[in-house]
């Protein structure tokens, strides 16, 4: 049984106690834009709009773990901030840590068991309908309809390395949020904000039930994107309607690089290298490198891809982008017999010098 504090707070309450009782710098949460419609991750200084923050909101306008790095990369911050991120972004920021694109330095991290988000375009503040099936699926542990496939398939909704968990998937949003500790740091805040840990509830038995749901989401997407791309001709299928945007690598939270190699004058081509192509193939499609893209930013960040489906969000064409990266990098994963982002201490693959190592794939 998983120990679990009911703490008998709303969120906005719990948000704001972080400013009274702990005294912190910032809250960054998902917050309403004053447009009414759509939400943004928000970093509030100050606690007279936390009214607006709505953390549970299903939509991902932006992977959050980019946006800590943000602050946290090149200067610690002078007081604690706390950050709400999703179990992905969370992973994400675990990545980033390692390649030292982030900090955990006073940081206060609070996570949730996720339900999944709908497609960035899909979902407003003003969709009741969509919004109350999806409170309904949150609280019998069911995935909901027209949430994203990587979503439906995530089968690592549960946070982990966060200071302060908060139990979602089983509740109410009627019901007062129920807080786990398990960091040092989430428990000296526990007791700073004056929360009665003694107070234990029994973890829901409806994440069970969305995990099962998920681990056969999970195979069913394996297999469609394995069939798909069983062949090099699957591979250029699947980027055929590609227009070679990059769109995928900048809201791509691994992917860090300022200027992008794909981006870089080495893909700038002297006029004749088109027409020495071109006569070579006897056609050129434009435009040019298209799976050369998709292979490459595979090989760059495959082994660290958290599945958190930014990539397909933003994709203006519709190519499952985040189901073949989620697929593709697990096996490159699996490889290496790595996780990413579950440990902040294990270090990436693709730095770790091994002097034996993939020996099966030596000549
Ligand atoms: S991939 Fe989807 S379900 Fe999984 S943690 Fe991220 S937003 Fe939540
Ligand atoms: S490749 Fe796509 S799914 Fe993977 S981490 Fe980057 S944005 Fe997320
Ligand atoms: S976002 Fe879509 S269209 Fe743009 S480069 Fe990526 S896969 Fe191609």
């Amino acid at each position: 049984m998983e120990t679990m504090i009911d703490s008998r707070m709303m969120m906005t309450d719990f948000l704001t106690a972080l400013f009274d009782k702990l005294d912190v710098a910032g809250v960054a949460v998902m917050s309403k834009l004053p447009s009414g419609e759509k939400t943004a991750f928000t970093l509030f200084t100050g606690k007279d709009d936390i009214k607006e923050c709505v953390p549970f909101f299903p939509a991902m306008p932006a992977n959050a773990a980019r946006a800590v790095s943000k602050f946290t990369r090149q200067a610690v911050p002078s007081k604690t901030v706390a950050v709400f991120l999703r179990p992905c972004e969370l992973r994400a920021f675990t990545e980033l840590i390692k390649i030292k694109q982030a900090s955990f330095d006073n940081l206060l991290i609070l996570s949730y068991d996720c339900s999944g988000v709908f497609p960035f375009q899909e979902i407003n503040l003003s969709d009741e309908t969509k919004l109350n099936a999806y409170r309904d699926a949150v609280s019998t542990g069911k995935n909901c309809e027209g949430i994203r496939p990587v979503c439906a398939a995530c089968t690592r909704f549960t946070p982990q390395g966060e200071d302060i968990a908060i139990s979602f998937v089983g509740r109410s949003t009627d019901q007062p949020l129920v807080f786990s500790f398990p960091s040092e740091k989430g428990l000296a805040a526990a007791e700073q904000l004056g929360l009665d840990v003694s107070n234990t509830v029994a973890a829901s038995s409806a994440v069970e039930s969305l995990a099962q749901e998920r681990r056969s989401a999970e195979e069913e997407l394996t297999a469609e994107v394995d069939a798909s791309l069983s062949d090099t001709q699957g591979l250029v299928n699947v980027f055929d309607r590609c227009v070679s945007c990059h769109a995928c690598s900048y809201v791509c939270p691994i992917c860090y690089c300022k200027n992008c190699y794909f981006d870089s004058q080495t893909f700038e081509y002297f006029p004749e290298s088109y027409f020495i192509r071109m006569q070579a193939k006897g056609a050129l499609r434009f435009p040019v490198d298209r799976v050369l893209f998709h292979l490459g930013r595979l090989s760059h960040m495959g082994v660290s891809c958290v599945a958190c489906g930014m990539c397909e969000d933003v994709c203006p064409v519709n190519i499952p982008v985040s189901q073949i990266f989620k697929t593709a990098g697990s096996k490159a994963q699996a490889l290496f017999d790595y996780i990413p982002g579950e440990n902040y201490d294990e270090p990436l693959p693709l730095l770790a010098y091994a002097e034996q190592e993939l020996e099966e794939f030596e000549d």
